[in-house]
């Protein structure tokens, strides 16, 4: 059994801030299902939403964010995000992260939709490479954190389920996915940094590591959940046979990208006021009604009529990853579709990171906050993994630790190897597509049903297989899928009103009080 302070699921922007901040203090373990930079943090491209400008406010970003959240942020969370992003911001600075700069040497602050002013501080147009970059060769130098790659957790240990009546949690169980050995990890402290659940759906811009397994994970060791039909779909997912994931940045737009059908007619000014730079729920409706109304795989966003230089100096990467694939971002628009892209919901965690089970926190896209209310405002995710992790940190530091506790290994004496894996490969398949047709941007509670009956299935059939052979990285992520979208139904069936991302045709007026929708394990059958 290893023994540590704190363990951290995920090596995220959350996880990666939150054991540089307790590792002088404290001894720390990372596990992370695969190498250390693949969680949604190092994709990011736009940047990092704070108030930098002096003509910027704290009142204005925390306006932007009510505006974008539909009425559902949380005031206090909202508040006390937006105070903090500075000082986060700064943080990130001495850690050596490169931030790019204007002409007069000051940072380089961008807009984006739903911002009232230029407040995104950016790297080029690969933000969360750089700030992932800078922090964890500072992760991997400091001598109290271990970093276990290759490694993805199973399950909670908590004291309800070592038969002690406690809602509290004393670790985790992980699989080595090289080895396949399972080890058990004691710990102080555990923090689910696992990001979303994107890939819950058929397109998507995350990375294959978000298969909602902190959401699930602390599901089963009794935390609530809240907003989790809040599934934000980013508009602008470049459209190509060749292209997994790739976005292309809300920046784009942010500097004129214009979005047009096929004979290049521009169509957002017919859908909002705002134009390409309504908030992005807006924006994917527009292009899900027109690519519905005229039979299209994808439409445009065209940038072409910025100079090359400009192009070459603020989407580097957008620019070479397109050309690789034959579009000349310079001369001609560039195919998207929209596809899922942020997780709103999660486990629901205090100001301090707390969730309902003592001793384990939930930071970063796993967590819901009360910051992102029914829809996130851009780039403000990086924010709240920063300034959640400093306040996770600053929490467990205040802490007297206990003795550690003796845990039971993990029992393999009732599983043998599975003989049909292609039940895991074809339900993962299945699961992602129905979740595509039938919970995707515009809903109707018929679908919905139909998507919960075959969910009902699946679990019935992915617990028997789970029950019965040695567990593997595939089964352990697809169970973690299923059950996470059966919380994105039932949170989507129990919501009688359309409101920021969650569009039901069968309730397509927003009520005149916002609440979140929360649910309670025991009361469901997950
Ligand atoms: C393409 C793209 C562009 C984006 N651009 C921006 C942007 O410009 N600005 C912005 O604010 N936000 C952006 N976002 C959103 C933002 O990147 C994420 O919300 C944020 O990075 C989440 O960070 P995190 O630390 O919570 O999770 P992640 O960075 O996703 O990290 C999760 C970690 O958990 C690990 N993990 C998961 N399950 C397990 C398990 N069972 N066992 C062990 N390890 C596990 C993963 O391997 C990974 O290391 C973007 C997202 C994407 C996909």
């Amino acid at each position: 059994m290893l023994k540590y302070d704190a363990l951290i699921i995920g090596s995220g922007l959350a996880g990666l801030t939150l054991a540089l901040k307790l590792a002088d203090q404290k001894k720390i373990a990372i596990i992370t299902k695969k190498s250390m930079l693949d969680g949604a943090s190092a994709w990011a491209q736009g940047g990092i939403a704070a108030v930098l400008s002096p003509e910027d406010s704290w009142a204005e970003h925390i306006q932007d964010t009510h505006i974008a959240g539909a009425g559902l942020c949380d005031p206090a969370t909202t508040r006390f995000v937006v105070e903090n992003g500075k000082a986060a911001i700064d943080w990130l600075i001495q850690q050596g992260v490169p931030f790019s700069r204007d002409e007069d040497n000051n940072y380089h602050l961008t807009r984006e939709g739903g911002h009232s002013h230029r407040r995104i501080i950016h790297a080029a147009d690969a933000t969360g490479l750089a700030v992932q970059q800078s922090i964890a060769a500072k992760v991997i130098a400091h001598p109290n954190i271990t970093l276990l790659e290759q490694h993805i957790a199973i399950d909670l240990i908590t004291g309800n389920k070592l038969g002690l009546n406690e809602q509290r949690c004393y670790g985790a169980y992980a699989l080595n996915t090289v080895n396949g050995e399972i080890i058990t990890i004691s710990a102080h402290n555990t923090i689910l940094a696992t990001g979303g659940a994107g890939k819950v759906y058929l397109y998507t811009t995350n990375p294959d590591t978000a298969t909602g397994d902190g959401i699930a994970m602390g599901w089963r060791a009794g935390c609530r959940v809240a907003n989790m039909e809040f599934i934000q779909f980013h508009p602008t997912c470049l459209y190509h046979p060749h292209a997994k994931s790739f976005l292309i940045s809300e920046a784009v737009r942010g500097e004129g990208g214009m979005l047009k059908l096929p004979d290049g007619t521009r169509f957002m000014t017919r859908h909002d006021e705002r134009g390409e730079l309504a908030p992005r729920d807006v924006v994917a409706r527009a292009i899900d009604f027109e690519m519905k109304t005229h039979g299209l795989d994808c439409v445009y966003l065209d940038i072409s009529h910025q100079s090359k230089e400009f192009l070459q100096q603020h989407f580097p990467n957008i620019y070479a990853r397109c050309l690789e694939l034959g579009i000349d971002i310079t001369r001609e628009p560039i195919p998207v579709v929209p596809a899922a892209h942020y997780t709103c919901g999660g486990l629901m965690a205090d100001l301090d990171g707390r969730t309902d089970v003592a001793h384990l926190y939930a930071i970063g896209e796993t967590a819901y906050t009360g910051l992102h209310g029914a829809n996130r405002l851009a780039s403000n995710s990086l924010l709240e993994c920063l300034v959640f992790a400093e306040a996770a940190a600053q929490d467990i530091l205040a802490q007297q630790n206990s003795s550690f506790k003796e845990l039971p290994e993990w029992d393999e004496s009732q599983v043998t190897d599975a003989d049909e894996a292609v039940v895991i490969s074809h339900n993962w398949a299945e699961l992602r597509r129905f979740m595509w047709d039938y919970v995707g941007i515009v809903r109707t509670t018929k679908r919905l049903q139909r998507a919960q009956h075959r969910i009902q299935l699946l679990h019935e059939e992915i617990n028997e297989y789970y029950t019965h052979f040695h567990v593997s990285s595939d089964l352990l992520e697809l169970r973690n899928l299923v059950l996470s979208a059966d919380l994105i139904v039932q949170s989507a069936l129990s919501r009688h009103e359309s409101r920021g991302l969650h569009f039901s045709k069968d309730y397509p007026e927003t009520l005149a009080h916002a609440v979140p929708s929360i649910l309670t394990p025991g009361n469901y059958r997950s």
